[in-house]
């Protein structure tokens, strides 16, 4: 693999570890390839952490769970996503050899969450259709607001 594809995964570490994110992946920062990085710290135990080229779920477990996400790409918007609680997933590695990765609860969440970014779908997405309407609401509330804010300010001139 060549030396753009690691100083990108390096870039990709960084500027999540500044965003205090746990995950990146390239087309959030402007770069349509193929690829992300993951990492989460734990207090007692070793971050889990993933950097991986042409990633593809190989497979998914049965069981599902509902948790939390939020994404860089969507600051201060948190909704429920129900996602299988377990995965295994291929790709590169940065040099450019195959891995394979067995992963479960939040790890597994993260690389779907991150997968999905390869494929233009994002977590509100997938949240549940309640979530989904409640959004779309209050987008309307806030559009309207604005509106009438720019009426109101129209008039005063
Ligand atoms: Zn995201």
């Amino acid at each position: 693999m060549d030396r753009k594809i690691r100083s990108l995964v390096q870039d990709l570490f960084e500027t999540m570890r500044a965003a205090r994110g746990i995950g990146l992946a390239a087309p959030q920062v402007g770069v349509l390839k193929r690829l992300f990085v993951v990492e989460i710290p734990y207090q007692d135990a070793p971050p889990d952490r993933l950097a991986i080229i042409n990633p593809r779920i190989v497979s998914r477990s049965r069981e599902r769970e509902a948790m939390e996400e939020g994404c860089l790409s969507i600051p201060g918007v948190t909704a429920e996503v129900v996602r299988p609680r377990s995965i295994v997933a291929r790709g590169l590695d940065p040099e450019g050899a195959p891995i394979e990765v067995q992963a479960e609860g939040l790890f597994a969440r993260c690389i779907q969450h991150e997968l999905d970014h390869l494929d233009g779908i994002l977590f509100i997405d997938r949240a549940g259709v309640e979530e989904r309407e409640a959004r779309e609401k209050m987008r309307k509330f806030l559009e309207e607001r604005r509106a009438e804010k720019a009426a109101a300010s129209a008039a005063a001139e």
